[in-house]
């Protein structure tokens, strides 16, 4: 039991011990620094997510030695075989490691994931502190500290040089640091269906039925043989937010592909959804202040995904944590090292993602196109396409002679058999 002492001015308080909040703590734990992790929920929590966790991620979580655990514990699963379905049902199945042993993403309930991180920075050195839901934050800049309320007011303030804002998509403390504007974009549902109760022959799949791009379902297996389906909503096509509920189900019953592959005896549980504010925020710091993660839109727009995102962040926020304390300066001027760095890491990559947004939105056939050309090409092209869907690949590259042309050629063999 982490022991806090509340007059104490802490180096570094973080909100929010998800991925991000986490993975900022482990690396300035490393960096010998002291740290504060805070959060409103007791680990283990759920967090609904679709489990995908793509290579960047899977970097930090071997450097922070959780990959390890995982795979030690069999808690994990390479998705290997997999594929996609096109809006018109041209689809494509293949073997990923027919091309390349590195796979692109493992299953790892976040529950077990997101605890595993929290314990390895608690090893590292943090302090820890559950169940305390952070209400307000306020910085002296005499004192040059923050103090932290909580909701439970028999709770004590905490006090901080520098506050880092991890507390995920609803960024509840960056917007009322106005830092943040409105609500988020887009949003997800997901559910668990039960082992043994579905007859799922893949690893992972997305399906992007016609009324849904240029968001998708996807279905992807777990270690303990649950499946775990998402259904994003992405704006820019037909699909708006408040049609999630009707779509999630609509998919699961009547959508071919998805019917047939859980088939008739799956034990699905109840919908949960949660929202994604994707594309990353102008300005994500301040004086003394860092806002790290979902809660600063770190999503790519194209996928949904953020997990890999947030942990490079973290990485880049510790980094420049370590550089304000060298220089006993943690003014917005240094601080901003952390926007121009993400930026540069990720960030700009989020604008072609939007671009690949309008193309799919507007023009369903570029994702025929691409089943389409992986049918012809085989694993080797679908390995690529999976490349730069899951970060491990610019955004730009779909840009190349090598994927656009032969995509191109493919659209307009498409449109005109259709004709
Ligand atoms: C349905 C769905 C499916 C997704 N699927 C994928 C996927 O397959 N792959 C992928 O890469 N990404 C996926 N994402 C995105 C991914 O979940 C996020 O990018 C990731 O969770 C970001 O981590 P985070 O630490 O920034 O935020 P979170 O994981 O949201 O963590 C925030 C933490 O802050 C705590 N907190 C919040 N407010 C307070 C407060 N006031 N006081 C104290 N604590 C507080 C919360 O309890 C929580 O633990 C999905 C998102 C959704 C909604």
């Amino acid at each position: 039991m982490t022991t806090i002492d509340n007059n104490q001015i802490y180096e570094v308080a973080i909100v929010g011990a998800g991925p991000a909040g986490a993975t900022c703590a482990y690396y300035l734990a490393e960096k010998g620094i002291d740290v504060l992790l805070i959060d409103k929920e007791i680990f283990p929590r759920r967090k609904i997510c679709g489990d995908a966790i793509t290579v960047r991620a899977q970097h930090h979580l071997e450097r922070m030695g959780v990959l390890q655990e995982v795979l030690e514990e069999k808690k994990g699963h390479w998705a290997a075989k997999g594929g996609i379905v096109g809006p018109s049902g041209i689809h494509y199945f293949g073997d990923s490691t027919n091309v390349d042993a590195e796979h692109l993403v493992i299953a790892i309930k976040r529950q077990i994931m997101d605890e595993k991180i929290v314990r390895a920075a608690e090893e590292a050195g943090i302090k820890l502190i559950e169940n305390y839901f952070v209400k307000d934050v306020q910085f002296s800049s005499e004192k040059k500290y923050w103090t932290l309320r909580a909701k439970d007011e028999s709770k004590q303030p905490l006090k901080a040089k520098v506050l880092i804002v991890a507390d995920g998509a609803a960024s509840r403390i960056a917007r009322s640091l106005e830092l943040v504007a409105g609500p988020p974009q887009a949003t997800c549902s997901s559910v668990y269906i039960k082992a043994g109760t579905h007859e799922f022959q893949q690893d992972g799949v997305c399906y992007y039925p016609p009324k849904l791009v240029p968001g998708y379902c996807a279905l992807f297996k777990e270690a303990d043989g649950d499946l775990v389906y998402c259904c994003y909503i992405i704006p820019g096509g037909e699909a708006k937010k408040s049609d999630l509920r009707e779509l999630h189900h609509e998919f699961l019953e009547n959508y071919s592909f998805i019917r047939d592959a859980l088939g008739p005896n799956a034990e699905i549980e109840k919908m949960k959804a949660a929202p994604i504010r994707f594309g990353g925020i102008p300005k994500s710091y301040g004086d003394h202040l860092l806002i790290i993660g979902d809660a600063a839109g770190q999503i790519d727009p194209l996928t949904g995904e953020g997990i890999q995102y947030a942990l490079d962040a973290a990485e880049i926020a510790a980094e420049t944590i370590a550089l304000g304390k060298e220089k006993n300066n943690y003014s917005e001027q240094i601080l901003k090292n952390y926007q121009k760095n993400w930026m540069k890491s990720f960030g700009k990559d989020f604008k072609w993602s939007s671009r690949m947004v309008k193309v799919f939105a507007n023009n369903p056939i570029f994702v025929d196109a691409f089943a389409s050309v992986c049918k012809r090409k085989g694993d080797k092209f679908m390995r690529e396409w999976g490349k730069i869907m899951t970060g491990s690949k610019r955004k730009l590259s779909f840009f190349l002679p090598r994927l656009a042309f032969p995509l191109l050629f493919e659209v307009l063999k498409l449109i005109f058999r259709k004709e």
